[in-house]
């Protein structure tokens, strides 16, 4: 039998945008608990559940936009009042830049955390970002600095582990199961990163059926080909209603504000609960993106979010 909670036991939110991201979020609770009475007001949908002792209420969307994501997060801090802050975790397009943890690949991980004079989430300008002039109309809080000091806790302890808890939390998803096989590992050969101003080929058509020409890439090393490295980056990420698909804008943002990644989800989160930003890294915001990675990127953006979970102070949060 499912435990039955109060509204007040729960004291995490965790959203996630789209469906596939959702699925990964179910896997990685140890438990879950029976489903609460909510005001007819509320039209979320929530899975009630714990990870590492902590309870967490998990929201899905249906329409995957910043006014469902606003309502999302009004009508969840209604319901469980004790609700101290949110992980908004999913996947983004990333900058194909070094940071102190490596290059930026598809299947990274990338957290916000406040960097170079900005709150670790800033928002590009939709109309704007379109000419090519980046202009930041917003910026969601800072993440609190519980999550900011957990994820710096669990770097420290991580650097010093041989076996990755990270790599642990995503072998939760058995991809045997027909509807989780999305989220296998794809293979390293089809992480192709284009020069920025390589526009894909034909519109519709896979790079590979059109015949893309990627850039060379250093490789991955020998031993992370089968068994995957999951390289978290930690740093500013920019959301706006514009998906950046021109890599030449990509990267003059990014270079302007020190971006790791964008998304576009994060605008409905501002004044809300206090949030970090979770990314799973599915393509290099370009022209050449696609959705062989989605699976795998939500995964391990949903395997981070566990881990976090293992490095909160349980005080703290309740
Ligand atoms: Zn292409």
């Amino acid at each position: 039998m499912p435990k039955t909670l109060r509204h007040e036991d729960y004291t995490v939110g965790w959203i996630c945008p789209l469906e596939v991201e959702q699925t990964a979020a179910l896997e990685m609770l140890d438990e879950e608990h029976e489903r609460l009475p909510q005001p007819s007001t509320d039209d979320n949908v929530y899975t009630l559940g714990s990870m590492a002792g902590h309870n967490v209420v998990i929201a899905g969307l249906s329409g995957p936009n910043n006014t469902s994501v606003a309502r999302v997060f009004a009508n969840i801090n209604t319901t469980f009042p004790r609700l101290k802050f949110g992980l908004f975790v999913g996947i983004g397009g990333g900058v194909p830049v070094k940071t102190d943890t490596g290059l930026i690949r598809l299947g990274d991980v990338v957290v916000s955390k406040p960097a170079g004079g900005h709150s670790g989430a800033l928002q590009y300008d939709h109309g704007k970002a379109a000419v090519g002039q980046f202009q930041r109309t917003g910026a969601l809080a800072p993440p609190p600095n519980v999550l900011l000091s957990a994820a710096q806790d669990m770097a420290a302890k991580r650097a010093r582990l041989r076996e990755a808890p990270i790599k642990k939390n995503i072998s939760r998803i058995d991809t045997g199961v027909p509807g989780l096989r999305k989220y296998k590992y794809p293979v390293p050969e089809q992480d192709y990163l284009f020069d920025a101003d390589y526009e894909h080929l034909t519109k519709g058509l896979s790079c590979d059926e059109c015949g893309c020409d990627p850039s060379p890439r250093s490789k991955r090393e020998a031993d992370e080909v089968d068994e995957p490295h999951v390289v978290v980056h930690r740093g500013n990420i920019a959301y706006g209603e514009l998906v950046i698909t021109k890599a030449i804008l990509r990267d003059k943002l990014a270079k302007q504000y020190g971006v790791l990644c964008f998304e576009t989800e994060a605008a409905g989160a501002m004044g809300a609960l206090t949030c970090i930003v979770i990314r799973g890294i599915s393509d290099y915001a370009d022209s050449h993106k696609n959705d062989q990675w989605h699976g795998y990127a939500a995964a391990a953006a949903a395997a981070y979010a566990r881990q976090l979970f293992f490095h909160m102070p349980i005080d703290e949060v309740k």
